[in-house]
């Protein structure tokens, strides 16, 4: 353990562009050793997610009151549902000296650069919008009308990579997870200069 904070990494960028999947890819590699913090949500549990694993599964009132009680860095409602990274590990695994990884919608990525101004903000992109649509298709775990309404929201959120430190196009899954790992080595020895 170190006694400098961690860095705060934040991976951004649209629904269905793979964000899930870089983030399994750098977690599963023996190379990274930044901390997941693990969200809260109140959408319905897919198939094969685990409570506590994947997502903390919450109500809209139990979300809502930690809301109240400022429980969230961050916090947005997306596609009818809470999504929200939860302060106190955050803060307390920084404080630690570990960096601590976001994989979090645009929404909530702005919140966080209000408040965390030294965050590194990673913007995950689609090769092209087809492809995006196509994986949200294939994906099969949404109603064609969510499908719609997730490609609306993504046409919107790629007009924002421009406010990103880096953009990664994720043509192929352990090349991004690569990039997003020199993109944080580089930040730690600037970081070193300074
Ligand atoms: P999904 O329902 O597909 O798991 O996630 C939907 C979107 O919510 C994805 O873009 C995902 O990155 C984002 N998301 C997951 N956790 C958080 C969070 O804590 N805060 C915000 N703002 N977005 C999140």
């Amino acid at each position: 353990m170190t006694s400098e904070k961690g860095l705060l990494i934040v991976l951004s960028g649209p629904s269905g562009v793979g964000k899930g999947t870089v983030r399994k890819a750098i977690f599963d590699h023996p190379d990274t050793d930044f901390k997941y913090s693990i969200s809260m949500t109140t959408r319905q549990m897919r198939e094969g997610e685990v409570d506590g694993i994947d997502y903390f599964f919450k109500t809209r009132e139990e979300f809502e009151l930690l809301i109240d009680q400022d429980k969230f860095i961050e916090y947005a409602e997306y596609v009818g549902n809470y999504y929200g990274t939860p302060v106190e590990y955050v803060e307390q695994t920084m404080a630690d000296g570990h960096d601590v990884f976001l994989e979090i919608e645009v929404e909530g990525a702005k919140q966080v650069r209000e408040k965390f101004p030294d965050a590194l903000f990673i913007f995950l992109a689609p090769p092209n919008l087809t492809q995006l649509e196509e994986r949200l298709v294939n994906r099969g775990t949404d109603s064609p009308d969510i499908i719609r309404h997730r490609i609306d929201e993504a046409k919107r959120e790629l007009k924002l990579m421009n406010l990103y430190d880096y953009v990664v196009v994720n043509d192929d899954v352990d090349a991004a997870r690569q990039r997003v790992q020199c993109i944080v080595e580089a930040s730690h020895m600037r970081r070193a200069r300074v």
